[in-house]
């Protein structure tokens, strides 16, 4: 990504100020005092970071690893601000830790995926920070749960916090194999729908678990429209005391901004706005049509459910929609989608049938009402 000489503001939000995706890094943890600076002095050396981050106090999964270095750390983040001139973030989880970043004045505080997903928590964050101005950046919880996310945002909101981000680090999922926590796009895309008004970045870093996939992930980050990155950065990732394995040296944090694509949200474009009608009008009319077939199809059905209720037939016959099923995953094959979107369309129409003709069977035992 390059840096921009225009100032064209498309979001109007606090944290962004230009097209330019904003950029955070730093260590999973501060660990000492060496270790601080110079993994902030590198980052700030690759001129490709807005913000500086690390963790003080460590919300592990497990005891007897290592949990912060705590207040002792908030010194070393405070000298980096000064020395590099960038805003510094941490985590926080409970009141103490909010009085304590105030009192080393920490510019931004975050609440972490394990914090978000306890409302009494995070209420006594908000609690603290009620009457200040701090901006306030919000991880999903680790439950793939938006409301329990919207919620710890409405919380910030509640008590008066004006400048507040989410932050995407992706869902814990058990069965999951490829990423530690799974991505679930499209939670963070209701997210940006809901809330639209409120920055969203994106931490390729806890999602991944791993340095091959970060570009991927930050890549898919920015082409989605995401407001910016978080992203752990370490002196010596392979020594580090937390999150080792996803950890980059500032040096390769910096080869992977420069390497990233920049896409723009020119919704206000004129030019593009001219050319893209025209497909658009393309879409509108398809999706009109898609539509008015569906509703056909439903009256279909309901013939069917009147057959079926005449005759006493079951509504659900396991080998019509296996039959159906199978028919439209070649028919998909051939036009270029997915078996995933196949099957989840189908899925969805076949509920609805059921539905149709389950009100049309309802002439089922209901229990008297005494009168
Ligand atoms: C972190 O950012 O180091 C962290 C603890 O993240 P999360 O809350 O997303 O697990
Ligand atoms: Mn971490």
């Amino acid at each position: 990504m390059e840096t921009k000489e225009s100032q064209t503001t498309f979001t109007p939000s606090w944290l962004r100020k230009t097209e330019i995706p904003v950029v955070i890094a730093g260590p999973c943890s501060a660990e000492t005092e060496e270790q601080v600076f110079e993994t902030c002095r590198g980052i700030a050396a690759t001129g490709k970071a807005d913000m500086l981050r690390a963790g003080i106090w460590k919300p592990r999964t497990r005891p007897g690893t290592f949990e912060g270095i705590g207040i002792k750390g908030l010194p070393w983040m405070r000298q980096m601000k000064m020395e590099t001139g960038m805003p510094v973030t941490v985590e926080v989880a409970k009141a103490g830790h909010v009085e304590a970043c105030l009192e080393f004045e920490m510019d931004v505080l975050w609440v972490g995926a394990r914090t978000t997903v306890n409302p009494f928590a995070v209420q006594e964050i908000a609690e603290a920070v009620r009457g200040v101005d701090i901006p306030i950046l919000v991880k999903n919880p680790i439950n793939p749960d938006l409301a329990l996310w919207l919620g710890a945002v409405e919380r910030f909101q509640r008590v008066g916090i004006e400048k507040i981000g989410a932050i995407h680090r992706g869902f814990s999922n058990t069965s999951e194999k490829v990423y530690r926590n799974r991505p679930q796009w499209l939670i963070a895309i209701d997210f940006m729908d809901r809330m639209p008004e409120i920055p969203m970045i994106n931490d390729p870093s806890h999602i991944c678990g791993n340095r091959h996939m970060l570009g991927t992930v930050a890549q898919k980050a920015i082409d989605l429209g995401y407001d910016g990155l978080m992203i752990e950065t370490h002196g010596d990732p392979d020594n580090a005391w937390s999150d080792a394995k996803q950890q980059i040296t500032p040096e390769i944090f910096g080869q992977m901004i420069t390497d990233m694509k920049l896409r723009y949200d020119l919704e206000d474009d004129p030019n593009v706005q001219g050319s893209l009608e025209f497909l658009r009008q393309e879409i509108n009319q398809i999706d009109d049509d898609l539509i008015n077939l569906l509703g056909e199809r439903m009256s279909v059905v309901r013939k069917i459910g009147e057959y079926k209720k005449e005759r006493n037939m079951t509504i659900f016959q396991p080998k019509r929609w296996h039959e159906i099923l199978e028919k439209a995953q070649i028919k998909g094959d051939n036009n270029n989608l997915s078996d995933r979107l196949i099957d989840k369309f189908l899925r969805a129409v076949h509920e609805e049938s059921i539905d149709q003709q389950e009100k049309i069977m309802e002439d089922r035992w209901k229990p008297k009402v005494s009168e």
